[in-house]
């Protein structure tokens, strides 16, 4: 089975484009949650995922957007970008988003992964330091897990007494599609991040995702152009915070 990981997307349809012209046929789309925030077009990005996906996590941005948590722990930029997206998000699109369910989430028949927005043990935990991840390790059981939620592409692995951090070998910021195929081995664990669709921060502004081959056992990671300038324009129209246009360009 090919499945087809997309993570905070981020009201980013521009990116999320691209990211879908450039991935492969796919058996299954796994959305692992902050479909809107940030971006200019939180409506269009929720129709286009809902039409792709069957398998959703929520993400923090998607709780504060549609009402079924508060800002705490949100910067005043994203406060100020949640709240623009809660007044131009269609009511149905609204209420499809506050009923996304929390992680962990599984595909019925692959017991052995399981997908999530932050951490397998909290929803709304950042996964980027090892020791982050030797927790998750120590409380999880399934052999993979899929997270988002930090907006770096990579993860970390853990063998039989030693752990690792995973970052794909790509050339940062380079005008072309490129791909880092990463096999897993059946001995170790693995926590693996596709990157942020719509706002990466690992430094590269292309679009990340990735593909999960499940009788492989190999995740492809990939990195998108897209037409930046223009959905960072559209921020700036849309009268949203201007860091959020500058940061896209920027990867950070
Ligand atoms: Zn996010």
């Amino acid at each position: 089975m090919r499945i087809l990981l997309l993570s905070d997307i981020h009201s980013n349809l521009e990116a999320l484009e691209a990211c879908l012209g450039a991935a492969p046929a796919c058996d299954v789309v796994v959305n692992l949650g902050d479909i809107v925030g940030y971006g200019a077009s939180p409506n269009e990005v929720i129709e286009r995922s809902r039409e792709l996906g069957k398998i959703f996590v929520r993400g923090n941005h998607d709780k504060a957007c549609s009402g079924s948590s508060n800002m705490l722990g949100f910067n005043p930029i994203a406060g100020m970008a949640v709240l623009w997206t809660r007044t131009m998000l269609r009511p149905q699109n609204l209420a499809w988003l506050r009923d996304l369910p929390a992680g962990p989430a599984h595909v019925d028949s692959l017991q052995e992964v399981q997908f999530v927005h932050g951490s397998p043990v909290d929803e709304d935990e950042y996964l980027l330091l090892m020791a982050d991840a030797v927790h998750s390790f120590q409380a999880t059981q399934p052999p993979v897990t899929f997270f988002g939620h930090t907006h770096i592409q990579g993860g970390f692995l853990a063998g039989q007494d030693d752990a690792a951090t995973i970052r794909p070998v790509l050339h940062k910021g380079a005008p072309e599609t490129e791909t880092f195929v990463f096999s897993l081995d059946r001995k170790c664990r693995y926590l693996i991040n596709p990157g942020s669709v719509g706002q990466p921060r690992d430094g590269d502004w292309r679009a990340a995702f990735a593909v999960f081959d499940s009788d492989a056992w190999k995740v492809t990671y990939y990195r998108v152009p897209y037409d930046v300038q223009q959905a960072a324009q559209r921020i700036v129209k849309a009268q949203l915070p201007g860091r959020l246009a500058t940061r896209l360009i920027e990867g950070r």
